[in-house]
Order: C-alpha cells, then sequence, then structure tokens
C-alpha cells in the first residue's frame, strides 16, 4: 500500500512556466520565481536558453492563424527565456491565476503580469493553460532528465500531510 506521502506525490500537478525575454532583460526573474515560491510551489526544472525561432513557432503553434503570431515567434526568440516546470495542487490553473489575464491593461493588480506589464505584446510571462498543454509543453521544453523529483521539507507545512 501507498503511505500518504506517495499517494500525495502520485497526485501532484505540473505546469510550464516561462519568463520571456522581456522579463529577463527587465530583471524581473526573482521577482516572478519568488511569487511561485513563496505560494508553496514547487521548482522542478530551470533553465535559461535562447530558442529558436523554429522552436517558438512550435511552442505557440496553436496559434499560427493569428495575425500577431509571426511576431510573437520573432520576439520568444529574441533572446534568453527563462524556461521552468513548477509542481503543485492546482499549479496549472491557479499559476494561470497568479499571471493574470492576457493583455496586461485587463490583468488585475496584484497579479504578475498586473503589477508588472502594461502591453500585450510584452507581457512578461508563459504558462500553460490546461493539463494537456502542461504536458506538452514540458515535454518540449525538458527531457525527461532535467527534471527533478525530491521532497520539499516545507511540504508537510504546505499541504498538511506527514
Ligand atoms: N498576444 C499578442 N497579441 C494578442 C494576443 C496575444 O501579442 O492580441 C501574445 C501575448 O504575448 C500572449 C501570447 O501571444 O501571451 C500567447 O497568447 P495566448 O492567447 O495564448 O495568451 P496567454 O496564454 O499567454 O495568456
Ligand atoms: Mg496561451
Amino acid at each position: 500500500m501507498l503511505q500518504d506521502q506517495e499517494v500525495h506525490a502520485a497526485e501532484m500537478e505540473r505546469t510550464f512556466i516561462a519568463i520571456k525575454p522581456d522579463g529577463v532583460q527587465r530583471g524581473l526573474i526573482s521577482e516572478i520565481v519568488s511569487r511561485f515560491e513563496r505560494k508553496g510551489y514547487k521548482l522542478v526544472a530551470i533553465k535559461l536558453v535562447v530558442p529558436s525561432k523554429q522552436f517558438a513557432e512550435k511552442h505557440y503553434h496553436d496559434l499560427k492563424e493569428r495575425p500577431f503570431f509571426n511576431g510573437l515567434c520573432d520576439f520568444l526568440s529574441s533572446g534568453p527565456v527563462l524556461a521552468m516546470v513548477w509542481e503543485g495542487e492546482g499549479v496549472i490553473k491557479y499559476g494561470r491565476k497568479l499571471i493574470g489575464a492576457t493583455d496586461p491593461s485587463k490583468s488585475e493588480p496584484g497579479t504578475i503580469r498586473g503589477d508588472l506589464a502594461v502591453v500585450v505584446g510584452r507581457n512578461i510571462i508563459h504558462g500553460s493553460d490546461g493539463p494537456e498543454t502542461a504536458k506538452d509543453e514540458i515535454a518540449l521544453w525538458f527531457q525527461p532528465k532535467e527534471l527533478v523529483s525530491y521532497t520539499s521539507n516545507e511540504e508537510k507545512w504546505i499541504y498538511g500531510v506527514n
């Protein structure tokens, strides 16, 4: 039989979060990482990469018919992106809440985009929008061996599980 902690670990959800080149250049890495950390989510992968245009097109393939697609992919591939995987209960949906609405002029204050960005074309951060995209985006950006499974000492205080 599985122990409480193993059951808990098996239920843990993962999402792909990326700080786009504008967020990196503006020195917002620590600010953004700390919001996910302080919430109680666990960082399981992180790397700084400059994606190629072709890679950016893969990442945003769902948007290829949109008029901003080309500019968006040019931008994503224009400099370093901080790619991350965060783990936690409900992290996909709540991570999007922490990020805020796509257009920062409509994002609530208190959200990352609401507090730190002004226009939709420079909204500093990406987050997976559902379980399927999270799975696909994690697989696109990371090799399985780059995902680190570990128990954080804080988990029993965050989840109340022994
Ligand atoms: N975007 C844009 N113009 C728009 C809509 C979106 O430049 O009118 C960009 C914006 O950077 C956004 C990205 O395209 O973050 C992906 O769009 P999506 O609708 O998936 O928004 P997100 O999931 O990032 O909130
Ligand atoms: Mg999206």
